[in-house]
């Protein structure tokens, strides 16, 4: 429902590859990955926090396929699952056959431990055959030791080498289906090998920071890698690759892709000013139950929490809906045009119904639908905080006079 502004730079060109049903690159939208964490043979398991990690955002899931077991799991798992699904798959190509034969929609293949040149024209051919995509899947912790030599080091070229021996031997066998990552867990590194990437080749590109690490400090790291390129225009498909459950990788995926205006918003974008001396509530702890007593119903609204009616709808005017606190009660806005007062214990569930409403009625209609005096009695709340607080209510000036008093400041009162 929020608008959204565009990022500046166009997307990069690049062949088109299907996973599934979900195109990946040739201006698709940019898609969500994630990989799941049970063993693949659990089949009910599996399937299970693949319908959790579709649930929260992930157009595509990976399995491990590292054993025979494995391979039967994904037999089950892929017809019944609700998107596609790629096998991962490292050092045994007959993995790679084994997951074509179950079905799957992809295949992430590593080429720094798969290594011998037969085996990937066979795994190649047989993809060829099937119509299946391969993902290159260059990793720098696990870059091909003779690469590794010859580069001194997993340096950006090094990776993309990596990457294109590999396509030279899908070459041989007439194989073109691919998409390409190079990731590291150095953001540097990781932001340099993918530029490389887009320069060299016209294959889209999945990007990932990889080994991230928990939250917080993985979200920030894949953030900062991931952002900055798709800022660029580069990048068709991402995965967050955290130390958590992956349903929060997906969450996160998801989150970062509207946030940058790539995808369309699905889920609610809760927004909620820092506080300061104004507030008249305790901000974070009514932000924090609104978020809980929203997430779960999927609106596609921008929500405000504002601690203070003085600036808060202004602020927040291009929110869906939001709340603002008053002198012990809630002013409820639109589009920043105050429609409802509520005491303060009713503003969440307020906001709540509000933004329920709002998302089944539309704007206009509850715009009509407002309160008449809420406006008049929300500015006279207004007045009464300004009155009582003035216009510093951080006493910001207050405090800079006194710093240019000690200093010896000759116009103190400027
Ligand atoms: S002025 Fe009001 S809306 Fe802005 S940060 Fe302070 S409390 Fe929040």
């Amino acid at each position: 429902m929020s608008r959204t502004t565009q990022l500046a730079a166009p997307r990069r060109p690049t062949r088109q590859i299907h996973v599934g049903s979900v195109a990946v690159g040739g201006g698709a939208p940019v898609s969500v990955q994630s990989m799941t964490t049970t063993k693949t043979a659990d089949v009910e398991g599996t399937l299970s926090q693949i319908y959790a990690l579709a649930s929260a955002g992930a157009d595509i899931v990976r399995c491990t396929c590292n054993e025979e077991e494995a391979a039967e799991g994904l037999a089950h798992i892929v017809p019944r699952s609700p998107v596609p699904i790629v096998a991962d798959v490292h050092f045994h190509h007959e993995m790679a056959l084994a997951a074509l034969d179950a079905g799957v929609q992809g295949l992430r293949l590593n080429p720094g431990n798969l290594r011998k040149p037969e085996e990937i024209r066979m795994v190649a051919a047989e993809a060829r055959d099937r119509a299946i995509p391969i993902r290159v899947g260059v990793n720098a912790g696990s870059l091909h030791p003779e690469l590794y030599k010859r580069y001194g080091g997993a340096t950006p070229e090094a990776l993309v080498e990596s990457a294109r021996m590999e396509l030279a031997l899908f070459a041989e066998v007439g194989f073109e289906d691919v998409k390409i990552s190079v990731k590291a867990s150095s953001v540097p590194l990781m932001i340099e090998a993918y530029r490389l990437a887009a320069a060299t080749f016209d294959h889209p590109l999945h990007l990932g920071v990889t080994e991230a690490g928990p939250p917080p400090a993985g979200l920030v790291k894949a953030t900062a890698g991931m952002a900055t390129l798709l800022a660029e225009g580069i990048g068709d498909t991402i995965r967050y690759s955290l130390t958590a459950d992956p349903v929060e990788e997906a969450r996160a995926g998801r989150q970062l892709l509207e946030a940058l205006g790539l995808r369309e918003r699905k889920g609610l974008d809760l927004i909620a000013c820092p506080s300061c001396g104004r507030a008249e509530i305790d901000v974070i702890g009514v932000a924090k139950a609104a978020q809980e007593a929203l997430e779960d119903r999927k609106l596609p609204i921008q929500v405000a929490v504002m601690g203070c009616v003085v600036n808060g709808p202004g602020e927040a005017r291009e929110a869906d809906v939001g709340i603002a606190a008053g002198r012990h009660k809630g002013h409820l806005f639109i589009k920043g045009k105050i429609v409802r007062v509520v005491p303060e214990e009713e503003m969440v569930a307020a906001l709540v119904e509000e933004a329920e409403r709002l998302v089944a009625e539309g704007v206009e209609a509850r715009l009509a639908a407002a309160d008449a005096g809420a406006e008049a009695e929300a500015e006279a709340d207004r007045r009464a905080l300004l009155d009582a607080r003035g216009d510093d209510a951080n006493h910001a000036g207050e405090k800079v006079a006194l710093i240019r008093r000690r200093a010896g400041h000759p116009h103190p009162e400027r």
